[in-house]
């Protein structure tokens, strides 16, 4: 598929997951006019951003477009020149970034230590290998792989202040496990100092929720059946400032001699996250928690991955077995269809 087909089935698919996330509330008939709903292409996924209540919510919806494009600048692996780029491309040499980079690798690091490594920022030279979206299907060499997962060990990195380094020269940072999530709080700052009492942003199946519906009932947020349609709904579960974040094997993947390969990988071995699991919600505050749990619960298995939600206050958790099989955390409100 072409980058341009590609685009265009990911923004079908997210004009599909925004009708998606407000049905529950059609089929209520509460859906009021929606002063300012827009749609961009960010870190690789379509950005809808719908504000029910703001002063100024056209401009408000264009200023989130320019923090988004601000943060992928920083963060992407792949555009040249980024934060993320000048620390892969500096052979060992401390590199001074951004100090939304330097937090957000701090939080990274963090959380690859209190998950051992299920989560870990330094995945590139193994993400790098793999392609999930050109339809190429190709599994990487054995040979290739190992070489790859000699470099990826988050203990590498150190970050102080605003200053990067990596102690193996040949490591790289990958932060596609948590950009959407921390691009998600940054969104929700933004949004509430502009005035914005009421807005939902779907970061391609991520969704930040800022306040209540107009009406001051909580937000109704479909999460997908994995494998299934598009507009295919597992569960329900009401958010209000809050974030829905999932990690799912459907989302980019491709399927080679009978096996399922997808983007969400394994550090132990550089291939897909083998784990039991077809996706992972997380319900939190926090937009970046959200995304780095999600993609370490899926590599962690549900019971290791419960065991590490159940240990966290405030957080909530969904885990779809592959036989879609639904097991909640204790705290989760959403019910299953
Ligand atoms: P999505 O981007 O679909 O929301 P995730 O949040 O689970 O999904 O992030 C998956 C991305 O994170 C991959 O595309 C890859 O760039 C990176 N990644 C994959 N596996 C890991 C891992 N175990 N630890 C850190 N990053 C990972
Ligand atoms: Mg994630």
């Amino acid at each position: 598929m072409t980058t341009a087909n590609h685009r265009r089935t990911a923004i079908l698919k997210a004009a599909a997951a925004a009708f998606l996330m407000l049905l529950p509330a059609l089929f209520c008939r509460e859906v009021k006019a929606i002063p300012a709903s827009k749609t961009g292409f960010y870190f690789d996924t379509v950005v809808t951003v719908s504000i029910q209540e703001a002063p100024d919510p056209e401009g408000l919806a264009e200023s989130c477009f320019d923090l988004m494009n601000e943060l992928e600048h920083l963060l992407s692996r792949t555009l040249k020149g980024s934060d993320v780029w000048r620390i892969n491309h500096a052979g060992g040499e401390s590199v001074t970034v951004s100090s939304r980079t330097a937090d957000l690798l701090r939080f990274g690091l963090s959380w690859a230590g209190q998950t051992d490594g299920a989560l870990d920022i330094t995945i590139a030279p193994v993400s790098s290998l793999w392609d999930f979206t050109s339809g190429q299907n190709n599994v990487p060499k054995a040979d290739d792989l190992e070489k790859a997962l000699a470099h990826v060990d988050y203990r590498n990195v150190t970050v102080e202040g605003n200053t990067v380094t990596l102690a193996d020269p040949e490591a790289m940072i990958d932060l596609g496990a948590v950009a959407k999530g921390y691009a998600a709080d940054a969104l929700r700052s933004l949004l509430e100092e502009g005035g914005c009492r009421s807005a939902l942003v779907n970061l391609g199946g991520n969704v930040l929720t800022v306040g209540s519906k107009s009406d001051g009932s909580a937000w109704n947020i479909g999460i997908r059946k994995p494998f299934g349609e598009p507009e295919e709904v597992i569960a329900v579960v009401p958010a209000a400032d809050q974030c829905v974040i999932t990690s799912g094997s459907y989302e980019r993947c491709f399927t080679a001699d009978g096996k399922l390969y997808h983007h969400i990988l394994d550090p132990k071995t550089g291939i897909s996250a083998d784990s039991g699991l077809n996706s992972v919600t997380i319900l939190s505050a926090s937009g970046a928690a959200g995304d780095a749990l999600s993609t370490a619960c899926f590599v962690m298995g549900l019971e290791d991955g419960m065991a590490l939600i159940e240990s966290l206050p405030g957080i909530e958790a969904l885990f779809v077995t592959t036989d879609n099989e639904l097991f909640p955390s204790s705290g989760w409100p959403g019910s299953p269809m």
